[in-house]
This record gives structure tokens, sequence and C-alpha cells, in this order.
């Protein structure tokens, strides 16, 4: 891991430094290669006001990321957000309330188990959760086809934990098992996603073993507390910036950055004086990498069958040098001094000196993704030739033997031109 920090007087300057950083990193994944975004991310147990994550496109990545198909909006799955806007919003028309009813559901406790015995959707159903968050007990109600988003519950309550209550403190609360908590008549604190105001006449569970309650409506059932954006986006929301729908895709995070605030600075008391001479804490920032990440992500973004292929700014070397027949003198002095001119001009460059087959020199080359290989072999070398092949580019080209090594540098100064 690469770590760097920020420290500033005024949230200005903490801004600019954010800023500076953040184009730094997109500059360095950019020149590594990588097809990636930078997307806004929770802060979670770091803390801080705001932070984006440099995610690298890859199906095979870990995280879970989502943007949008019109602006620049991106986040992770942890941090995405829905706008209360949209139908989500409506408040139901009181005309369509129906009187609640008990329905018995014996051993019926999933969302699946209980909409499917009562015929209704799982839109039409309202799930319960019972939270532990810092020593409170709180309910989070979401839609029956939604995910509650963890994250989203504790930032809500500004608590440093959230955890899902046990049997025994569900018990407690609920008077009920598992399975079977429901908002009517708790006396706990009541949070809902906003999606919640909008189902009429929903179902939940009746704080009774088997049983479910049918028609519950908030308001005139039971009391909310607050109404919040809890739930993990689904495919076809729309983006919380201009509406448009948003796509969903995986990424491997190589690098975090995180505006700390005073977090930090005033626990440990990093202080300085201000021109007034009154002691203020810094105001921080710190910004990750992921080295080992980043260069493996690199070669997944850059190989085909027959291995790496290195972009040059992060290629071990920069030019590897292949001498065919070990034994010709002609092809090992034509070889070293190629080499000496290219390393004394500062290009970093391989000489693969093995007495092996062609072959074998030519696969191993391939498969180090050396972005420039200079072949030479005893027939070129008499003809006054030699063997250039851009790693990147599907052919060989053949160059004059004399001017070789300066026309691989310009190779290379070409390649580093086109990732700047
Ligand atoms: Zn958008």
């Amino acid at each position: 891991m690469k770590d760097a920090y920020s420290f500033d007087m005024d949230d200005q300057g903490a801004d600019r430094s954010y800023g500076l950083m953040v184009e730094a990193y997109n500059n360095i994944f950019r020149r590594c290669g990588l097809k990636f975004r930078a997307v806004e991310a929770d802060t979670g147990t770091i803390g801080g006001s705001f932070s984006h994550e440099f995610m690298v496109l890859a199906d095979t990545g870990e995280d879970q990321i989502v943007n949008c198909t019109e602006c620049a909006y991106a986040a992770n799955l942890e941090k995405a957000e829905l706008k209360p806007s949209g139908p989500d919003a409506a408040d139901p028309q009181k005309a369509d309330l129906k009187a609640v009813e008990e329905v018995q559901t014996p051993g019926r406790k999933t969302v699946e188990e209980v909409t499917r015995f009562l015929s209704v959707a799982p839109s039409e159903l309202m799930k319960t959760l019972i939270y532990k968050s810092d020593g409170d007990v709180v309910a989070a109600l979401v839609r029956g086809d939604h995910e509650l988003n963890e994250a989203k519950l504790r930032n809500a309550l500004g608590s440093a934990q959230v955890e899902l209550a046990d049997a025994n403190l569900i018990q407690q609360v609920t008077g009920a098992p598992v399975g079977f908590a429901g908002p009517v008549g708790l006396k706990i604190k009541i949070l809902a996603d906003h999606s919640v105001r909008s189902i009429r006449n929903a179902v939940t569970g009746g704080n009774r073993e088997d049983l479910h309650l049918r028609n519950v409506n908030p308001g005139r059932d039971y009391k909310v507390d607050n109404y919040l954006d809890l739930r993990v986006v689904m495919p076809g929301d729309p983006c919380p910036r201009c509406g448009a729908e948003i796509r969903f895709g995986r990424g491997i995070e190589v690098g975090h950055v995180f505006k700390l605030g005073t977090k930090y600075s005033k626990a440990m008391k990093a202080l300085f004086l201000d021109e007034h001479g009154s002691e203020k804490p810094f105001i921080m920032g710190c910004y990750g990498i992921g080295v080992g990440r980043t260069v493996a992500a690199a070669i997944e973004q850059n190989h085909d069958e027959n291995g790496i292929i290195f972009p040059i700014p992060i290629a071990p070397f920069e030019v590897v040098i292949l001498p065919l027949q070990m034994h010709e003198q002609e092809v090992v002095e034509a070889a070293e001094k190629i080499y000496k001119d290219l390393s004394d001009s500062g290009v970093e460059v391989l000489l693969d000196d093995r007495d092996l087959r062609g072959g074998i020199k030519f696969k191993d080359a391939d498969l180090l993704g050396t972005p420039v290989r200079l072949t030479l072999g005893l027939r070129n070398i008499r003809e006054g030739k030699a063997e250039m092949k851009v790693r990147s580019e599907p052919d060989n080209v053949v160059i004059s033997l004399s001017e070789a090594a300066g026309i691989v540098r310009e190779k290379v100064k070409d390649l580093y031109g086109s990732v700047k």
C-alpha cells in the first residue's frame, strides 16, 4: 500500500489538496493502462466527510459498482443513493385504505414463503428488521422486494456500528420469534425507507408467532420516526443526479481517497497556530494506492493468450533484445553493441543471452510482456537487418541494423507519448 496524507489550515485548502490528489491518481491509473472509474464511496470506519474509490472495471472484480448511463455519476453499491422523488414518495390515497386484518401464516417467515402463501407481490409486503445500534434497538422498514443497506442505516443513525438483532432480542422487542416482526405496536424507534410510504395496505408481521397482518398503513396503524434512503439500489433505479437509468458493473479497488476533516487531527492533537495565534486542528486528507493490486489489475486488462502486454510506464523493462545464435560471434557482438547504445541513452533494456532455441526465447519474451522486442538472427545481421516487434501490435518490422538503436529508442518514446 502506498499512503499519502495532506494537512491544510482550512476547508478550501483541504478541498484543493483532495482535488490535486484525485487528478494525480487519475493520471497514474491511466498510465498504468487501466480502464477505471473514480466512484463515490462510503467513508465507513475510517470516517471523514467524503471519499472516492478508484475502481478498475473488471468482471472478476470483488466490488459491485453503479454508474449513470447519461451523466458522470458513479458510486459503489454501498454508497449509491436514491432520491425520495418519483413514484416511491407518493402518499397513499386515504380513500383506498382497508381495515387491518389478522391472517394466520403457520411457519411462513421469509418474504418468499409469506407472499406465496398470501398470493401477494413482494412489493406489497413490508420487511421489519430489528437492529442494534450502539446500545439502542431500532426497527428499519423496507419493501419486501428491496434490501436494506446497512451503511445507509448506520449513517442515518450516526452510529459507529449496526448489527442485526439476534433471536432473543427479537423475541424481547416484538414478542414473537424471528420472521413475524411488524411495526404495529412496536415501542422502539422506527425508520423507514422512502418507498415504504407508497405501499398501501401492506402485509407485515403480526408480532406473534404464525401471524401476519394485512392492510397495514403508515400514519394510521403505526408511526414512522423518519423516512430515509435506506435501501440498496437495484437495476432500473434512477440516477440520483439526473434521473437517467443506472448501470451495474464490477470493479477491483486499486485506490481510495478520503477527506478526513478534523477527526484524527482533533483526536491526536495535530494543531497549528493561525494568524491570530489560536490553536486549530489541521483539516486532513488521506490517499492510498494498492500497488500490488494495481499491477495485477493492469495485467488483467492488458494481456493476450501468449502472456502480459505491459503498458510501458510499468513494464520492468522497456526493450528486450533476443540474439538467436549465442554461439555466433557476429550475433553476440551486434546484440551487445545495441544493448550498450540503448542502456547508455537511458532505455531500460533486457538482453536474453541464454544459449537456447529461438522458439523458447520468443515464448518467454511474449510471456513477460516487454513492450518492444528486437530480434537479431545471423542471416538478418549479414544482410544489415534486424527485426523489431511491438508487443501490442501484430506484425514484425524489418529495420536497418546500423540504425536499430535509434529506431527502437524512438519507438519507446512514441509508446510513452501514447499514454501521457
Ligand atoms: Zn445521471
